[in-house]
């Protein structure tokens, strides 16, 4: 195999070329990329490639050696790699080891879908998530529904109600299981449920609840957090928790809730009377029912964790 280098000073001699322009080239032919480039694709290059493609391999090693060193280049984020194209050397940009790595981060950011929630969700983890005897059970159910779900995503999966007093860490539970499905590939959707009914009513001037509540209503996995926490209208009650419910159970799709309140206190205290104080015991007996359909009840004890 003939050597890159030798090719080169053969080449150069042929031609009247600037001593500047020479000892450029000489170090682009030189590197031991290029070279071991060459070597490899020699079969499928032109014979007179290293003239042809003198530009393409200069950029290539200029390029890199600017990505190396942090500085500006042609494409931010991107690194240059040699290409046959045509039987000559061509460069294309490819993205950085820190690109993907940020890519795979953006991706993974997406899958998790939050309406209304704290930002801090973000970093909810299952492995951090402080299993004392009486979070145990929570989060073991929650390592079996990951399990499960994820091993046949499209099959009928329970998900978890979790009740329990204020602070105790039910939705840092939802995060850390959404977190971890994101993390699997797999997405989901968290809406804090007092802020998704005030969004709905504001949605109705614009016309805009039907698009958001067939979003929710669809969402592969959805988690329905504080359920319970404000007075519900019967509007709220009916169109937009009934119908992602009805929905939700037609379809299968896992529902996870978190409530202050247990479902017999959900079901009494909260669903059975309207904000306008009607008394509709079937209707909460209904949304009970399917919600029960969707989740079972696990109740979390412990310290207000929040920080006070
Ligand atoms: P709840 O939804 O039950 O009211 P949160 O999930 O909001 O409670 O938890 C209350 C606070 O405690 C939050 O600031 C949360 O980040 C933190 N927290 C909850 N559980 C844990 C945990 N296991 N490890 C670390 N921090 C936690
Ligand atoms: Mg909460």
């Amino acid at each position: 195999m003939e050597d890159v280098s030798k090719a080169m000073q053969q080449l150069m001699s042929q031609r009247h070329l600037t001593a500047n322009y020479r000892q450029l080239m000489e170090k682009v032919y030189a590197d031991p990329q290029v070279q071991a480039f060459y070597h490899e694709h020699q079969s499928e290059l032109a014979a007179d490639v290293l003239d042809r493609s003198a530009a393409k391999l200069y950029e290539y090693v200029t390029e890199r050696a600017k990505v190396a060193q942090g500085g500006e280049t042609f494409a931010a984020g991107y690194e240059p790699q040699l290409i046959v194209s045509n039987h000559l050397i061509d460069v294309a940009y490819v993205p950085t080891q820190a690109t993907q790595e940020k890519q795979a981060q953006q991706q993974l950011r997406q899958r998790v879908r939050s309406i209304a929630m704290p930002k801090d969700i973000r970093n909810a983890q299952l492995d951090d998530f402080d299993h004392d005897e009486s979070r145990m059970e929570a989060l073991m159910a929650a390592y079996d529904f990951i399990e499960t779900y994820e091993a046949s995503p499209h099959r009928r999966h329970q998900a978890l109600y979790l009740a329990g007093s204020f602070g105790v860490g039910k939705t840092y539970l939802l995060a850390a299981i959404a977190n971890q499905l994101a993390n699997d590939g797999f997405s989901s959707t968290l809406v804090h449920f007092p802020s998704l009914a005030v969004e709905m009513k504001n949605a109705i001037a614009q016309n805009g609840v039907g698009d958001k509540l067939e979003a929710i209503k669809k969402a592969p996995v959805l988690m329905i957090d504080d359920i319970g926490a404000d007075a519900m209208s019967a509007w709220v009650r009916d169109d937009i928790l009934g119908v992602i419910l009805e929905y939700r159970m037609q379809e299968e799709l896992p529902t996870f809730f978190s409530s202050n309140f247990s479902m017999v206190q959900l079901e009494n205290e909260h669903l059975r009377v309207s904000s306008r104080g009607d008394d509709e015991p079937l209707k909460a007996q209904r949304l009970m029912q399917r919600i029960r359909f969707l989740a079972r009840e696990i109740t979390m004890i412990g310290v207000n964790r929040r920080p006070q």
